[in-house]
């Protein structure tokens, strides 16, 4: 369904991605590991349009993401992403946060949008709180819900960028449980995450990053069982 093919990235004369290439099918948790800046997030942001790749290019359904004439609302609505940092609407309810995006890009009518807001709200725990202003919610609320925004897109793909990395430990297992409800239920996800165990359990395949190249990928039976490469061992070390 994604398809990154040979690409890189530099700002200015810093290499961030050097020819990162890998696929990913319809169904797949792909898992990116890998040491702070090792360029996760940039290639997610390549995948999301948020960054275009200095070469190499990436393939949504077989077609360029950058294709001439191919709107990047419309992407992103059905590859939607999903940030440590949440990024809700601050002036706007949980309720309205998660109706925007139908209305706006989907051109839904807003009943449309309440309703399917709602029943994403219900499906992360937070239909409670539909009134409510993200300043009025913890860490783990506030990333439950910015995953039930992007659901209202109905996507294809979601990709996350250390979900939980800005969360206190006691609310990092709410939000890795209705990740690992979305995997169960076969939605296509990509996701940096430095939790081990999520990346071991629910992955279908992991992707471990160093220095802007993908040193290794494999099943995570391959990765976390029996690591070939000498940095992914090392790496991998420091979580046991
Ligand atoms: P972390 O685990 O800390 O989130 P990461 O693997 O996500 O790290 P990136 O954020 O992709 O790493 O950054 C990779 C490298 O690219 C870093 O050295 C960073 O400083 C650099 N970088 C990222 N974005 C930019 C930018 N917009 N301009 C210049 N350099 C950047
Ligand atoms: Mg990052």
């Amino acid at each position: 369904i994604i398809e990154v093919k040979h690409v890189s990235k530099n700002f200015g004369t810093h290499q961030v991605l050097k020819d990162v290439d890998f696929n990913v099918n319809e169904g797949d948790v792909t898992c990116v590991i890998g040491a702070s800046g090792s360029g996760k997030s940039t290639l997610l942001r390549c995948i999301n349009l948020l960054e275009r790749p200095s070469s190499g290019e990436i393939l949504f359904h077989g077609r360029p993401i950058t294709a001439r004439g191919s709107n990047p609302c419309e992407y992103r609505s059905k590859v939607g992403m999903v940030f440590q940092s949440f990024n809700l609407f601050s002036n706007m309810t949980v309720l309205e946060n998660c109706m925007a995006g139908t209305v706006k890009v989907l051109k839904k009518s807003r009943e449309e949008a309440r309703q399917t807001a709602v029943s994403f709200l219900e499906k992360v725990g937070m239909e409670q709180y539909i009134h409510a202003k993200p300043h009025q919610l913890s860490g783990g609320q506030k990333q439950r819900v910015a995953i039930a925004r992007a659901l209202a897109m109905q996507p294809e793909v979601l990709l996350f960028d250390e979900p939980t990395s800005a969360l206190d430990p006691q609310m990092v297992g709410e939000v890795l449980n209705v990740m690992r409800q979305l995997a169960r239920e076969g939605l296509t996800m990509i996701v940096v995450t430095h939790e081990m165990a999520f990346a071991r359990d629910v992955s279908s395949h992991v992707v471990y990053m160093a220095d802007g190249v993908i040193c290794e990928e494999g099943t995570p039976k391959d990765i976390f069982e029996n690591p070939r490469n000498e940095k992914t061992k090392e790496f991998l070390a420091r979580f046991s």
